[in-house]
């Protein structure tokens, strides 16, 4: 590893009191959710069928009187319609996968811009980067919020950028290897994807020049951050976000303590709830957690609930909480390969070919370090009887390339013979076999 750059000083509000914290949270609060109530038109409905106001919240306690905003509730307003500005206003759009195929979209203003940057800037700076130390981004630049975010931080704190996007691992290494970067940022099953190419290279981790590596956008745990530092000979952090409440750098790991993502707390404000009941938790249990935007103009959230469950830490490296690993979600949205797949998107597919039963499995693996999936789905009765193999080989590789272009992932479809998938005769029929090994 190369040697630690000097310590870059911390932002006043990383080591200020929590008194102070939380004083700064309800002056933003206040303004958040008046903001909101004034500007986001379902929002204000919400509120009003609740009987809540802005004027009722007087201590950040009162926020769990204020009603949760759900991911449905972006498809159900696509696309702009929980914007808080005028579309003239927004300097950028972002997507990410809704529940039922259709993007969610999601906006920022100039100073959305600039926070993130910030905030994306001072989560590199926890990893331990400094002004002047290359980054090489390997998340997919688009609509994906991973890129460009990590772009945008990168280059705020300083840094020399290299934006490489995903995939072409050979390309990846050669880079890496002539340009000498000092940090990548990619997710973490890709980095063990480029640590076999530069394995298969004969290059060993103490010739790498990576020092260290900011990898999330999907569950990873302990075992395999010992592996990733290992194979790279690098300090391995967590970056947490999502694209609705900003995207990369809403909660990131220090170095020195790697403990979990620290939360900007200034920007964010996090809630544990019970999933089913909605009632808010104590630090350090376990449940959903809910984010409620402090600063942002365009599309500011108030108690959106992620899904994502976990639970709040108390602070360490820095004044603010911590988030524990994500231990899985309390939706049915799979992670393959970094990609956010709902099982209704594919269902949604299969079930528009009419030569196709609506009976069907999807069955996710690890091979190596990569997931793969599988969709099996079964052929009509009558197309089972009138089609011949290559056409019902066709069946499948027409809907592949379906589930590739409007779910973005890679699949392999076996297409079987009617009567050939178990039909549940009692209870809810399970159609998804995750196998990937748990992350620990
Ligand atoms: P992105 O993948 O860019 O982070 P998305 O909005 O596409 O943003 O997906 C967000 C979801 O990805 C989160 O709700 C969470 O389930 C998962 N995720 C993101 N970062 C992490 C992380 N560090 N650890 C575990 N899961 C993560």
């Amino acid at each position: 590893m190369a040697s630690q750059k000097g310590k870059a000083p911390l932002e006043a509000i990383e080591t200020a009191s929590r008194d102070e914290i939380s004083a700064l949270q309800l002056k933003r609060l206040k303004w958040s959710i008046r903001h909101t109530y004034d500007n986001v038109a379902p929002y204000r409905e919400k509120c009003k069928k609740k009987g809540v106001h802005p004027d009722d919240l007087k201590r950040l306690s009162d926020l769990s009187k204020f009603p949760f905003m759900v991911k449905t509730d972006l498809r159900d307003h696509y696309p702009f319609g929980l914007f808080a500005v005028p579309r003239e206003q927004v300097a950028r759009l972002h997507a990410s996968s809704g529940t039922t195929g259709k993007s969610i979209v999601v906006g920022y203003t100039w100073r959305d811009l600039d926070h993130w940057a910030n905030l994306v800037a001072r989560s590199i700076r926890a990893a331990g980067g400094r002004a002047g130390d290359m980054v090489h981004v390997a998340y997919g630049y688009g609509m994906f919020t991973g890129g460009l975010g990590a772009h945008y931080g990168a280059e705020r704190l300083g840094c020399t950028v290299v934006p490489m996007s995903g995939g072409q691992t050979e390309k990846q290494v050669t880079q890496i290897v002539d340009f000498r970067p000092d940090i990548i940022m990619v997710t973490p099953s890709y980095s063990l994807v480029i640590a076999e190419e530069f394995e298969r290279r004969g290059i060993a981790p103490r010739d790498i020049s990576l020092r260290v590596g900011i990898f999330g956008a999907e569950p990873w745990g302990e075992g395999m951050r010992g592996e990733i530092e290992r194979k790279l000979g690098i300090d391995a952090v967590d970056i947490y976000g999502l694209t609705e409440v900003m995207g990369p750098g809403v909660a990131s790991e220090c170095v020195e303590t790697k403990d979990g993502p620290v939360i900007w707390e200034d920007h964010f404000y996090p809630e544990i709830i019970n999933p089913e009941t909605g009632e808010v938790l104590p630090d350090g249990e376990l449940g959903e957690l809910v984010f409620t935007s402090l600063t942002k103009e365009a599309f500011p959230v108030i108690r959106y609930r992620t899904r994502d469950l976990t639970r709040l830490l108390p602070p360490t490296a820095r004044s603010f909480r911590r988030m524990g690993k994500i231990t899985g979600r309390s939706d049915d949205m799979l992670i393959i390969r970094g990609v956010n797949v709902f099982p209704s998107q594919i269902e949604e597919l299969i079930l528009r070919d009419a030569r196709l039963s609506g009976n069907y499995q999807l069955i996710i693996t690890r091979d190596g370090h990569l997931d793969n999936l599988e969709v099996r789905c079964e052929l009509q009765r009558e197309a089972t009887a009138s089609l011949s193999s290559s056409d019902q080989a066709r069946v499948g590789t027409g809907l592949a390339e379906r589930v590739k272009t409007l779910v973005g992932v890679t699949a392999k479809v076996t297409v079987l013979p009617v009567d050939s998938l178990p039909r549940t005769e009692v209870g809810k029929a399970k159609r998804v076999f995750d196998e990937r090994p748990k992350q620990v």
